[in-house]
């Protein structure tokens, strides 16, 4: 039996990409008896009805599952954000982090719109760039317009799902189109497609980058957490590790005395800023109410 992965699910329809070639599936009742539904990013066993059309068979067990955006087997999530326009904000960048390491997805950093930095801005730039490397990131930057750090973006997509997230006009799109400059024209495709469905809920989709597959999302539609407290300072790669030493377990590097994370914070080793969004999204956890 042939088998594919779903790049598209549209009105009823899953589009599953085998190769080169995209067959329009159905899922057969089996799904909806199991409740199971099939998501963007599923491995899938098909069977064909004629040339372009087929049904969905079996549904392969899923690495990992996303919620919002709804799509399975994510391999990295690639987060993009503007060294300006909008100006770069770590406080946004760590809460991005949290959301994708609470979900055990690796995450690259991109740095666009580089470009535009004079040159004393470009070192504020780096700094960053060092702290997060430090943290246990790989950090890229780039710029659509001059085409710096594309090289070295192209080998992390890869052969694998990535999910490209980031604020609105960050330069996602900008950065796709640099790397293929087919989409351009692909992507004015999809939108003629969006347009008959008025009502259709936000579509996903995983568009074919070399031999990689990208979803462009707009992001999170939400930015709360839904982890624990005792789970967060897993999601700062830098914390987990130093938090083994702490003399308490559960040990939330807050008030707690010998807390090896806040020595960490003290000596340098850990940025204080990245400690204080820590602390800020403990609160916020803590509430459970977003603070902004
Ligand atoms: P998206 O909303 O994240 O997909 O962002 P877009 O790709 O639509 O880009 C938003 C705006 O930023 C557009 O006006 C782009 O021309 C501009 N832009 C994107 N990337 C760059 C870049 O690397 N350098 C400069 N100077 N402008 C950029
Ligand atoms: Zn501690």
């Amino acid at each position: 039996m042939p088998e594919g992965k779903i790049i598209k699910a549209l009105a009823g329809f899953y589009y599953v990409k085998d190769g080169d070639k995209t067959i329009q599936c159905r899922g057969r009742g089996v799904f909806r008896k199991r409740k199971i539904t099939p998501l963007v990013g599923d491995d899938v066993v098909y069977q064909y009805e004629n040339e372009q059309e087929g049904y969905i068979l079996e549904i392969k067990e899923r690495k990992n599952e996303l919620v919002r955006p709804p799509i399975s087997n994510v391999d990295q999530a690639i987060l993009v954000f503007s060294a300006v326009e909008p100006a770069f904000s770590t406080l946004l960048l760590d809460r991005f982090l949290v959301l994708i390491e609470a979900n055990y997805i690796q995450a690259i950093i991109v740095i666009s719109k580089f470009d535009l930095l004079s040159e004393s801005e470009q070192q504020v730039i780096m700094q960053y760039k060092e702290d997060y490397e430090k943290a246990g990131y790989d950090v890229l930057t780039t710029s659509s317009v001059t085409a710096e750090g594309m090289q070295e973006l192209k080998p992390f997509i890869g052969e694998s799902v990535s999910v490209f997230a980031g604020q609105s006009g960050v330069g996602k799109s900008s950065l796709l189109n640099a790397l293929d400059p087919e989409l351009q024209l692909k992507t004015n495709d999809i939108s003629s497609h969006l347009g008959r469905g008025k009502h259709t809920t936000r579509h996903v989709e995983l568009i074919p980058i070399g031999e990689g597959l990208v979803a462009d999302t707009p992001g999170f539609s939400s930015l709360d957490f839904t982890i624990d407290e005792g789970e967060l300072s897993d999601c700062f790669p830098e914390m987990r590790e130093k938090s083994q030493e702490c003399k308490f377990r559960g040990c939330l590097h807050d008030k707690e005395p010998k807390c090896a994370v806040k020595e960490a914070v003290e000596s340098g080793e850990i940025k204080q800023y990245r400690y204080d969004h820590y602390l800020e999204f403990l609160a916020e956890i803590r509430d459970r109410k977003p603070r902004y």
